[in-house]
């Protein structure tokens, strides 16, 4: 027997990893050793972690860290990944092409189903992942991808073309058509048409 004790070296490790604080946000939760139990973390993120939301930052402005706390538990026999975002990302806004913050703090659940029987389960409004379709790498444990769910939610979460609220490039600049026009409502001229018929 070469092979040195397994729950010796594991034991050591978990407590090394609960007296770093700062230890950054896993890849992955092991749905092996989690699904069961329960798993939770806490932390800072740094939004250039995330590599399809880094494309999208704008580079004019410091990128501040967003808060996470990330609840991995069971209920009703199917697991959930929940979690809290608390913080901004600064974008590019695309009127005035200057740096825009928008804020992604939210409370953001996940239903991971086995498989599709499951679906009864779980209420109509909520989002659910189909375990088989979101574990794609190939490994001995089942590894739940947790840093690309959250950076998916994220993707969700940002406007596809972020603006300022009250961006003080003004529309005439651009040629627009000012907003009167646009808000007469198409439905009146429907029932006039209507009325004469
Ligand atoms: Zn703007």
């Amino acid at each position: 027997m070469s092979s040195t004790p397994e729950s010796k070296s594991s034991a050591l490790q978990s407590d090394h990893n609960k007296a770093s604080v700062t230890t950054s946000m896993p890849e992955h939760i092991s749905l092996d050793k989690w699904a069961d139990t329960g798993y939770e973390w806490s932390g800072e993120v740094s939004p250039n972690e995330f590599n399809r939301l880094a494309g999208s930052l704008s580079t004019e402005h410091e990128q501040s860290k967003t808060k996470l706390d990330a609840n991995l538990y069971r209920r009703n026999n199917v697991l959930h990944l929940a979690f809290t975002l608390t913080g901004e990302v600064w974008l590019t806004c695309q009127r005035c092409l200057q740096p825009v913050a928008i804020d992604l703090s939210d409370d953001y659940n996940i239903s991971l189903l086995e498989n599709e029987t499951q679906v009864r389960l779980v209420n109509e409004e909520q989002d659910y992942l189909l375990l088989d379709e979101i574990i794609t790498e190939q490994s001995p444990e089942r590894l739940l991808p947790f840093k690309k769910l959250v950076e998916d939610e994220i993707l969700l979460k940002i406007p596809m073309a972020p603006k300022h609220v009250d961006c003080e490039m003004t529309v005439e600049q651009f040629g627009e058509i000012p907003e009167e026009e646009e808000s007469e409502n198409p439905f009146a001229a429907l029932a006039s048409l209507k009325g004469k018929l």
